[in-house]
């Protein structure tokens, strides 16, 4: 029997969409499980509309992206001067400038800055630098942290091999994904979050042969998982003791939890740090940014060359600035945090009235519920034996077809957060909490 389909949008989009796209979609991530693949036509501030004309509150937001929400008028008016002026000048303006200073100001480690054209590229030249500067091969990242989907780091995600933890804490290396070599894969080690010990288990047993670690400084990408009180600091003070590069893959954190990142709310500095998501509101930019001598090591004047023919255009550039100018107004990041924390509360609330034992953790508006976990998860491996996937799957279809809320997508092994933003009203967080405590009811 097919799966319910939140939406009607007519028969023929699909199957025009299946006949050219693979699956119908142009992202894997975007064939949600369930309901496959959805076509919207329009999005205004909190508000999707599907191509059959259906309204839907929205708590996905761009995978996060969008943290002014759908089509912002700053954004819009900055773009459409940006194409008066002529937007593919291909070399920089004083808007890329403006917006290399915005970041150089903000964030603790950039004293250098280069843009790229998603996180997966800035994740990918991170952990390369990281390789030219140590000389070495191995690249460390958590379970359950996601960094994009390049050869270095497409271990440990979903499929995170729980059962194969070695005696040293690291465990064995297979593949994320079909296509990467053994040999490549060889040279990833995955360790849990939040457990130091492990951490310098896999140092002791790869001793002058790790080049960088590579972590969510909060992890975002299974569920929310805050770093426990001293872990950061003690990350950091392992990678300097070795001479690994510390890399904060700030992708979802950055200007989402504040204008500094995760890496100014926690006071720790990495070696080099990600941007994107929340750093563009939207648009297709994202950026590398760290220690002067590391960023040094990009050609030129480097050995490590950066290629990018659609990074940074001034249409992304000029659009990106006008986002940043936005979320640097007074007060804005009290009012996400408020909204994002009134969004938690409410679903903690909830889910105790209905007697579900659940935990629920806010950051900068992404938001998630563990149901099954009465405390929030630490790692991976808490979420792994504690949440309740079963009822977080019928709650999340409950919620697409009879609530017209789009959000609470169930990964194969964690909860994906919701996203509130700065479009996202107090009435709106009410109404998803309305229609939250009817799903988890029906
Ligand atoms: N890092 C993190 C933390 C992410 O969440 C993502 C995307 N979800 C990426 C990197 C990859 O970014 P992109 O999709 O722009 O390649």
């Amino acid at each position: 029997m097919p799966s319910p389909r939140p939406m009607a949008y007519p028969d023929e989009v699909r199957r025009r969409a299946e006949a050219c796209l693979v699956s119908g979609v142009s992202r894997g991530f975007n064939f949600l499980p369930e309901f496959g693949p959805l076509y919207f036509s329009s999005g205004t501030g909190s508000r999707l509309r599907d191509v059959g004309g259906h309204d839907y509150l929205d708590l996905v937001m761009g995978w996060g992206s969008l943290l002014l929400g759908h089509n912002p008028p700053v954004i819009a008016d900055a773009l459409r001067q940006a194409v008066e002026t002529g937007s593919l000048f291909q070399h920089e303006t004083v808007a890329h400038i403006e917006l290399a200073e915005f970041v150089a100001r903000h964030v603790p480690c950039a004293e250098k800055v280069r843009f790229t054209g998603s996180g997966l590229e800035a994740t990918l030249y991170a952990t390369r630098v990281a390789r030219a500067h140590t000389g070495r091969r191995k690249i460390l990242k958590f379970e359950g942290h996601f960094h994009g989907m390049h050869d270095a780091t497409t271990l440990g995600l979903s499929s995170s091999p729980l059962g194969e933890r070695r005696l040293d804490g690291t465990v064995e290396p297979t593949a994320g994904s079909a296509g990467v070599p053994d040999v490549v894969a060889d040279l990833t080690l995955v360790v849990p979050y939040n457990d130091l010990s492990a951490l310098e288990s896999a140092f002791r047993a790869h001793r002058g042969d790790i080049a960088a670690v590579i972590m969510e400084p909060i992890a975002m990408n299974m569920g929310c998982i805050a770093p426990a009180p001293g872990y950061l600091a003690g990350v950091r003070q392992i990678c300097a003791q070795d001479g690994a590069v510390l890399i904060f893959d700030e992708v979802l954190t950055g200007f989402r939890v504040g204008l500094g990142g995760a890496q100014a709310k926690y006071g720790v500095t990495p070696d080099l740090a990600c941007f994107s998501k929340a750093f563009g509101c939207g648009l297709p930019i994202a950026a590398l940014a760290g220690r002067a001598d590391l960023m040094a090591l990009l050609g030129p004047p480097g050995p490590v060359p950066m290629s990018g023919t659609n990074s940074a255009r001034l249409l992304v550039v000029a659009g990106a600035l006008a986002a940043m100018r936005e979320l640097a107004q007074p007060g804005f990041y009290d009012g996400l945090e408020k909204r994002g924390q009134q969004m938690a509360q409410g679903l903690a609330t909830v889910a105790a009235d209905a007697g579900i034992a659940a935990s629920a953790v806010s950051f900068g508006g992404r938001t998630s519920i563990f149901f099954g976990c009465p405390e929030p998860p630490a790692n991976l491996r808490d979420v792994a034996s504690g949440w309740d996937a079963d009822f977080h799957t019928r709650v999340y279809r409950e919620l697409m077809t009879s609530q017209h809320v789009y959000g609470f997508i169930p990964l194969p092994n964690a909860p994906d957060p919701i996203n509130v933003t700065a479009a996202h009203s107090e009435a709106d967080i009410e109404e998803a909490l309305d229609k939250f405590a009817t799903a988890v009811s029906s």
